[in-house]
């Protein structure tokens, strides 16, 4: 089965490959670094990131480019009333992103950029739109005219036959009701920051950004934009507005955009309490990789639910995969290999692949594996199971976890070594031998403790991470 992808544009399921055949050339809409990046955002990161990794699997090589908005009207409010610099707001709220990044285990883009380094090939671009016809000026603020470019809307399926010509908007989020000719570059206001450019003193508008970063990285026509569904209208619309009025050519071939994430069935507000970054639930004590899994598990076009149960219900699943890996890494088999359970392994491994080739559809991706993992169990209990079918075992969780990467536990930073629990576990078992049991119940309770979990068997101790 190939490869295929619901697209924005087409309303279609399409077969996807790189124009080249070889790189897909990706562009994502990045945070807007003015607070912590919200667990709704971090829904729309984890799908690119299961995104990048299928790709990957896929044998493509990727170029992605993800933008930095550091450069926006809720930037600027905040760093205003706070008495700072633009870089001296966001470069906390950058950092915070790259950590919240790298707890959830999210890949790294190819390139990372931000809006404020690219600010000369912006009055370059609106310059081109300009001498093109497509733009206007305003009171020293420069607009898109967008009854001259004959597609706009059809990304979001917009009809803009009763849009009334001239008139204008100035913010850089609106409702689709509110259909205007948007800002290209806005004039210096008050004590706003703004930069002195040959098309007048002001700053940029918030769309102009990712059309400029995107071809300057990745050329004039894209293989993948993709980003939440909130930024389809107007973001995404005004993107191609600029980029095909500039270049006349197509600018992204396949357009996906990720679905809401609400919280115990409400909009997540903070007026409602239900308001979560990623380091509100840490805090609370919830693992990351628990996280990681709940938003990738609800394939990215459905609404997902995001709730306290769902979380635990993802640390439980998490908890049964280790604990087959763990069983498989540690248990002794009779000799021998059964063809049956090999089988069994490819045929879930193929259910497993198809599944992600299908648009992404993790929750079918997920249950091929456990039901494998229910199988393989069975298998073992009843001895079917032979040591040469560890290799098979290992083969799906490997393919398993190069995508959803949630096998190995996070290290706390005040957690402990593997040498420091095998250290534990040898004296432990020092102990046990010389009938010293308050001694070994001390190092169990201490391992458990420091979140290490002691498990005697036939075959000697095991131990995880809890
Ligand atoms: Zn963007």
């Amino acid at each position: 089965m190939p490869l295929r992808f619901y697209n924005t544009l087409t309303q279609e399921v399409e077969d996807f490959a790189p124009m080249d055949g070889r790189t897909v050339r990706m562009y994502t809409c990045g945070p807007t670094v003015y607070h912590y990046v919200h667990i709704g955002n971090l829904r729309t990161f984890t799908f690119q990131d299961i995104l990048r990794r299928w790709l990957r699997a896929r044998g493509f090589q990727l170029n992605h480019v993800m933008n930095i908005t550091d450069v926006e009207d809720k930037i600027i409010r905040s760093a205003m009333q706070q008495g700072k610099s633009l870089n001296e707001y966001t470069a906390v709220y950058e950092q915070a992103f790259i950590e919240d990044t790298k707890t959830l285990r999210l890949e790294a883009p190819e390139r990372l950029v931000r809006a404020t380094e690219h600010i000369d090939e912006m009055v370059e671009a609106i310059g081109t739109l300009s001498d093109k016809g497509f733009t206007y000026e305003s009171d020293g603020s420069i607009y898109y005219r967008i009854s001259k470019f004959a597609g706009y809307g059809k990304l979001s399926h917009l009809d803009v036959s009763g849009i009334m010509a001239g008139a204008r908007v100035d913010v850089d989020e609106y409702e689709k009701a509110d259909a205007r000719d948007f800002v290209l570059w806005k004039a210096r206001k008050g004590d706003e920051p703004f930069w002195d450019t040959k098309i007048g003193p002001g700053r940029p508008g918030w769309h102009i950004e990712c059309s400029v970063m995107a071809m300057k990285y990745l050329g004039e026509t894209l293989d993948i934009h993709a980003g939440g569904i909130d930024l389809a209208f107007p973001h995404h619309e005004n993107e191609i507005a600029q980029s095909e009025g500039m270049t006349g050519k197509q600018f992204v071939r396949l357009w996906l955009h990720s679905e809401h994430l609400i919280v115990e069935g409400q909009k997540m507000s903070k007026s409602l309490g239900n308001f979560f970054t990623l380091r509100d639930l840490t805090e609370q004590g919830y693992q990351p990789e628990a996280i990681r899994y709940l938003l990738a598990s609800v394939p990215y076009r459905k609404k997902l639910n995001f709730t306290m149960d769902g979380l635990r219900a993802a640390a439980t699943s998490i908890d049964r995969l280790r604990n087959f890996k763990l069983r498989v890494d540690t248990e002794k088999f009779a000799d021998g290999h059964n063809e049956a359970i090999a089988a069994r392994s490819r045929a879930a491994l193929e259910q497993f692949e198809k599944s992600l080739d299908d648009d992404l559809n993790t929750a079918e991706a997920l249950a091929a594996i456990f039901e494998y993992i229910r199988d393989a169990n069975s298998a073992m209990d009843s001895g079917e199971f032979r040591g040469g079918n560890c290799a098979d075992a290992n083969a799906v969780l490997s393919r398993f976890d190069s995508i959803f990467d949630v096998l190995t536990a996070t290290v706390a930073e005040s957690g402990i070594s593997d040498a420091e629990v095998d250290a534990f576990i040898k004296e432990r078992q020092d102990a046990r031998k010389a009938r010293n049991f308050k001694r070994s119940d001390e190092i169990r309770a201490e391992l458990l403790e420091r979140g290490v979990v002691l498990e005697d068997t036939k075959e000697g101790v095991r131990w995880k991470r809890k």
